[in-house]
């Protein structure tokens, strides 16, 4: 395992001290898969004064945790957080430890952590492994340490990581611990709507994001209520080949793992239930749902206090998910001045990965093909850097006015508009002369 200098000093330094010191955790995790690790955190037999005493004077360290056992030491490799091998006391909230006792023995320390991948060492004599972490890597499986109805009756988060990193590691979770995780699942409502968020979010872009989702509807359904109505929820659609609840899931499985992408992807038919209506053949329709389903998407996002950049983002792809696509270049400049390229290209795959989760029928075929010449039109006017907006026209205000064709007013604001029209339309070419020729011919 390769140990990076910074921290290997730092591990030399404590152990000078006299002390124990390992990297523990998510760095011993990923360096057994062969990732290299974001993070190193180390645990020590050193208190936390002891582990800034060792630290002096060559590195300076910040308390971040200090109750609880937390120094980081700030290396010129980066920061390392170094905890004190500690057990946790009673906790009455489901959440955090009402306190935390310091211990000696690096085992005691690897018992409070939750799952048998997280819960390895690497001490001077190798990796040290106690709940059988490295077997569990092999077998892709997430278990709990310990008995797991106790330890998400602790901690709830615990319930959100076990499926987080069953998506991130593309890992099962293992029968037991999935099914206290379930019945923990009430549980949810304690944890704090940004920590919810930032594990859903990771979550989401794991690459079993949607095989874990399909298999845990119903916990989800705690954070998101709107989740619930969606679960075997039976669209009553020859375009639909399985319910609701697997549709949206197999389209975030089939998207690429892009933020905005996968949170639209999860959230664009959360109002289809509410939208619900039956035709006279008795089949299933859900009128109203986009538009619907993006102010449920606002809600969601604004619920689990996401960041502004998320919903500005998520919004547009959830409200146009299921309008047709323009299919000539005119159209899809104006798409493109309206949003942009970004979005659109997030806009691409939303709608991609949306048709794919359908039944294979013809229209659905050829839905396929219209995103696709879109794609291919957006693509050469975005790479040709058409104008599509005011700001690229070669004709300002001003020339219009020294040319003498109109004074500033709503006339100039018509004017410069229809002519981005032309240039959009591609009558006029987006040159001054040009445009300021056109200008002229235009009536009063
Ligand atoms: P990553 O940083 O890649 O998300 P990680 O495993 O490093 O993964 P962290 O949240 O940084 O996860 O936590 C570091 C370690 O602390 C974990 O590996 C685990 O051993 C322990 N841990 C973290 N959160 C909890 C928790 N809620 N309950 C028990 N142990 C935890
Ligand atoms: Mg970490």
């Amino acid at each position: 395992m390769e140990v990076p200098a910074h921290v290997q000093q730092l591990l030399a330094a404590l152990r000078a001290g006299g002390f124990v010191a390992c990297p523990v955790g998510g760095c011993v995790r990923d360096s057994l898969l062969g990732r290299v690790p974001g993070d190193w955190d180390v645990c020590t037999s050193a208190r936390p004064e002891q582990v800034k005493a060792c630290a002096a004077p060559r590195w300076r360290t910040a308390d971040t945790g200090i109750a609880h056992g937390t120094v980081t030491v700030l290396t010129a490799g980066g920061p390392v957080e170094v905890t004190t091998f500690r057990v946790e006391g009673g906790y009455s909230d489901h959440r955090r430890p009402d306190g935390v006792r310091f211990v000696a023995d690096l085992k005691e320390d690897l018992a409070r952590r939750d799952f048998t991948v997280n819960a390895m060492a690497l001490d001077e004599g190798g990796i040290v492994d106690p709940f059988g972490g490295r077997a569990d890597l092999q077998a892709k499986v997430i278990r709990c340490v310990g008995e797991p109805a106790a330890r998400f009756e602790e901690d709830a988060l615990r319930i959100l990581r076990a499926l987080r990193f069953a998506a991130c590691l593309d890992f099962s979770v293992e029968p037991a611990t999935l099914a206290a995780a379930r019945a923990a699942a009430p549980t949810l409502c304690r944890v704090s709507a940004e920590r919810v968020f930032t594990e859903l979010d990771k979550l989401l872009l794991g690459p079993g994001a949607g095989r874990v989702l399909a298999e845990c509807g119903d916990i989800l359904a705690r954070d998101i209520p709107a989740v619930g109505p969606c679960l075997e929820f039976d669209l009553r659609s020859p375009r639909h080949d399985r319910d609701l609840w697997d549709h949206i899931t197999r389209a975030v499985a089939l998207a690429p793992p892009r933020r905005n992408v996968r949170w639209a992807l999860l959230l664009h038919d959360l109002a289809k239930p509410d939208c619900f209506v039956l035709d006279r053949e008795g089949f299933g329709h859900a009128p109203g749902h986009a538009a619907r389903g993006a102010a449920l998407a606002k809600q969601v996002l604004a619920d689990l206090k996401a960041p502004g950049r998320l919903l500005q983002g998520v919004q547009p792809l959830v409200r146009w998910h299921d309008t047709p696509l323009p299919q000539d270049t005119p159209g899809v400049r104006r798409w493109l001045g309206r949003w942009g390229w970004p979005t659109l290209e997030d806009l691409i795959a939303v709608k991609r990965a949306d048709l794919l989760a359908h039944a294979d029928a013809p229209v659905i075929r050829r839905r396929l093909e219209e995103v696709a010449r879109f794609e291919r039109l957006a693509r050469e006017a975005h790479r040709r850097d058409d104008c599509v907006r005011l700001d690229q026209l070669a004709l300002k205000g001003s020339d219009l006015m020294n040319a003498g064709v109109c004074r500033a007013g709503p006339r100039m604001g018509r004017l410069l508009g229809a002519a981005l029209n032309e240039v959009i339309e591609g009558r006029v070419e987006n040159h001054p002369a040009a445009l300021l020729a056109w200008a002229r011919q235009q009536k009063r």
